[in-house]
């Protein structure tokens, strides 16, 4: 979907700038807030040009690859096939971090766990917790809100078996580096989903600056770990590998984003 073309909640447009290599993407992240008044118009010039990103050659073949060849099941539907911005409240006391956008969900509505089973289970959760206004993400114009919350992917783009390589992950990391310098200072508690998220976050917060032990504790469902004054916590991720075995039931979920909630503080849940 080419940038400005009129895709819900595109922040980008013709004239965005587009990294190509994993410089660009230090140079472009790092100064994508600087003219920027205030945290939206921060957020939302990071987020355009995250969007419109072709630094993983690899990647960049595979999402606009499978945006045209399509699941049979989306056959007459329009594919984002770009990478997947966070989302969410732009001064969040909550953030949910996965690992990269699922090909025929993400990738196909332009939102992070949207249009897919995985985050079929994710919404249904946050919105029990009062952290999602609806409990079902499907397209882009939904109407559904996050409150208190926002979510990223540490990976913007999806990956071919879910599995970006070592390099990937690190060429995309000024991405992450440049959104959590944005919202960090709100967050409270950070929910890692599976080992993937849980690791990236870890090294992303200590390159923030946040007191991270040595050696990087071990992932686990309802790990808790504070840094600083910010809880992270670890839940496997929702997937179907997860959720179809029982290995991630809808309790457990409930029982991390009640620990999310009581963490973070009171707050008016989402209508
Ligand atoms: S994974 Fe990240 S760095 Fe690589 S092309 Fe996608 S957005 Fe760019």
């Amino acid at each position: 979907m080419p940038p400005g073309s009129g895709w819900p909640g595109d922040q980008a447009d013709g004239r965005t700038p587009v990294a190509h290599s994993p410089d660009d993407v230090l140079r472009l992240a790092a100064a994508a807030a600087a003219a920027a008044t205030t945290q939206s118009e921060a957020l939302g010039r990071l987020n355009a040009r995250v969007s419109v990103c072709r630094a993983c050659p690899r990647l960049v073949a595979w999402r606009e690859q499978v945006a045209v060849e399509k699941r049979r099941s989306f056959a007459d539907e329009a594919y984002w096939g770009r990478p997947i911005p966070g989302w969410g409240d732009d001064a969040p006391r909550v953030l949910v971090v996965g690992l990269a956008p699922a090909a025929h969900g993400g990738n196909r509505t332009g939102r992070i766990f949207t249009g897919d089973r995985s985050g079929d289970w994710l919404f249904a959760a946050l919105h029990r917790a009062g952290l999602a206004s609806q409990a079902t993400s499907t397209y882009a114009d939904d109407g559904q809100r996050l409150h208190a919350t926002h979510m990223l992917a540490a990976v913007r783009c999806a990956p071919p078996d879910n599995a970006p390589t070592p390099a990937e992950r690190d060429t995309c990391a000024p991405w992450l580096d440049a959104e959590l310098a944005l919202v960090l200072p709100d967050v409270r508690v950070a929910v890692a989903l599976g080992g993937f998220a849980w690791q990236s976050l870890l090294a992303a917060m200590n390159r923030a600056g946040l007191t991270v032990p040595r050696p990087r504790p071990t992932f686990g469902h309802a790990v808790e770990l504070l840094l600083d004054d910010l809880l992270l916590i670890g839940c496997f991720h929702p997937s179907q590998q997860n959720t179809f075995t029982g290995r991630l039931t809808e309790a457990m979920l409930d029982a991390v984003f009640a620990r999310v909630v009581s963490h973070a503080g009171p707050f008016t849940p989402t209508l």
